[in-house]
């Protein structure tokens, strides 16, 4: 079945004015073949549109079909991607989903590696996946910015880490985007003893030389949980070992700042958490561009319900409520809450720290949080009239946790209202004191942060389309031949992705 099949078409879209209907598939865009979601996103930009469209039937028909330039033109398709995702062919040491337990739903073992959803959605991939014909399809659509999982810049250590003969490669193809103009945010899953250290940097060194090709560097410590039975040795960092590269990380951007004016390389919350150092001030995480990687998640939380607190007044009543956070968040949301409550007496409410028995409590991040657990530890607990959990507990777009507990099922077994808040400062503190949001809260609340994500997608393709100089490229070849040379590859660098 082709992916390029319209499903739907919106009401009252460009689409739908022109007649284009479901079932039909889309062949062509002003003369160019479409093969999936970039091609589409491309080629569709322009005001004025020639579509080739083929029927169920076999028919073959045009439609010229006028509309803003950048507008939508409201088709939905079978797949998002307009294709199958890729998945990954690596066999990284650090793997996260190598470490999931059985039984879990099946696409939560799917190791995606696709560069589209890199672009489109923000996903790292490793670069092994992608056929000469690949990249150079990047590179004419401008395809920008795109993340890049590099782990090493060593070809050996990192042939090393993902077990894979071609990540070796993975330097020479970023030299090749960052004189294309494509922007790379990076990251480096640090390992105790295998990507640390001189080989941390080296890695540090090479990608600076690609600046502003590469535009940030975030290093994670490793994730590792309690299912590694058959899997190599590795050890989680000690406070010593976080503390060394902190100090590392911290030295190197201190001259990249002299020296480019960005640090470039950040250390994840994680790093100072371990090593028991407070979290860096605000200014030094230069507009938080690596929240993804969790670089100045904390921070940012601490500062933006700090401006939210100035607004409250002192004097409202708000319903009681138990905040339950993993292990990592816990003290820093404690902390606010009880700034909150010296503001407000009236606040009644506490934080409590749920460990990860699910996956070993080695994890700390709350977004691996699963419902059992949320179950058991409450069970005994008088937990108020609300229970606040961070939204990044459940899955995307769904009521459901990680192990498919439902929110309903937590309601009941707990005998509370769940409240999903947004990972922001604003919206944590809207909850403390049960704002309305139909009366207007201080940030706005998406549950699954769609919305975002739609205006953040928007913002990247309308920046790729302005960097397209119109030059004429080489036709992609048809589907069949073009995912020929693209063996499946994967995601999923680390916990919390
Ligand atoms: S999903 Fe990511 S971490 Fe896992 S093997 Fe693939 S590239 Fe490596």
């Amino acid at each position: 079945m082709s992916l390029t099949k319209i499903r739907t078409v919106d009401p009252g879209s460009p689409a739908q004015r022109a007649g284009l209907r479901p079932g039909e598939t889309v062949i062509q865009v002003n003369g160019h073949t479409i093969v999936d979601v970039l091609d589409y996103k491309f080629y569709t930009y322009d005001a004025r549109l020639e579509l080739g469209l083929r029927d169920g039937d076999g028919s073959v028909r045009t439609v010229v079909l006028e509309k803003a330039e950048g507008e939508d033109l409201g088709l939905n398709f079978e797949t998002y991607l307009m294709d199958k995702a890729r998945s990954c062919a690596n066999n990284c040491v650090f793997c996260f989903v190598d470490q999931m337990p059985p039984g879990m739903r099946e696409t939560l073992y799917f190791k995606d590696d696709d560069a589209r959803l890199s672009f489109l959605m923000g996903n790292y991939i490793t670069l092994t996946n992608l056929s000469e014909r690949e990249i150079q399809r990047i590179m004419d659509l401008r395809v920008s910015p795109i993340n890049v999982s590099v782990q090493a810049t060593d070809p050996e250590v990192r042939r090393m880490l993902l077990k894979n003969r071609r990540a070796g490669e993975c330097l020479d193809i970023m030299r090749r985007f960052a004189a294309a103009g494509i922007t790379m945010n990076c990251q480096v899953v640090a390992c105790p003893g295998l990507n640390d250290g001189p080989v941390l940097q080296r890695t540090m060194e090479d990608l600076a030389e690609l600046w502003p090709g590469v535009n940030s560097v975030a290093v994670v410590p490793v994730g590792l949980t309690k299912f590694r039975e058959g899997l190599c040795h590795l050890e989680s960092y000690t406070p010593e070992g976080a503390a060394a590269v902190i100090d590392q990380v911290e030295a190197f951007a201190a001259r990249s700042l002299r020296e480019r004016g960005t640090r470039l390389v950040w250390c994840s919350d994680e790093f100072y958490l371990e090593a028991d150092r407070p979290q860096p001030e605000e200014e030094t995480f230069e507009g938080f561009g690596q929240l993804e990687n969790g670089v100045g998640m904390l921070r940012l939380l601490e500062s933006e319900f700090h401006s939210a607190l100035l607004s409250v007044e002192g004097d409202e009543e708000p319903t009681s409520f138990t905040i339950a956070t993993g292990v990592a968040a816990a003290p820093t949301i404690a902390k606010l809450v009880e700034e909150a409550k010296a503001k407000c007496p009236a606040l009644k409410g506490e934080v409590v720290t749920i460990a990860n028995h699910f996956f070993g409590e080695t994890i700390t991040v709350a977004g691996l949080i699963t419902g059992r657990d949320l179950i058991d530890q409450l069970r005994e607990r008088e937990l108020g009239e609300r229970l606040l959990i961070p939204v990044n507990m459940l899955r995307h777009e769904e009521n459901v946790f990680l192990d498919d507990v439902t929110i309903e099922q937590v309601e009941d077994a707990l005998g509370v209202t769940l409240v999903p808040v947004e990972q922001d400062g604003g919206a944590l503190l809207d909850a403390l004191f049960d704002v309305d949001w139909d009366d207007g809260g201080t940030v706005e609340w998406v549950p699954c942060g769609d919305e975002d994500d739609e205006d953040d997608e928007d913002e990247a393709w309308d920046d790729a389309y302005e960097e397209y100089d119109g030059e004429e490229r080489e036709e992609p070849a048809p589907a069949e031949e073009y995912y020929r040379y693209n063996p499946p590859r994967g995601r999923a660098e680390r916990e919390g992705e």
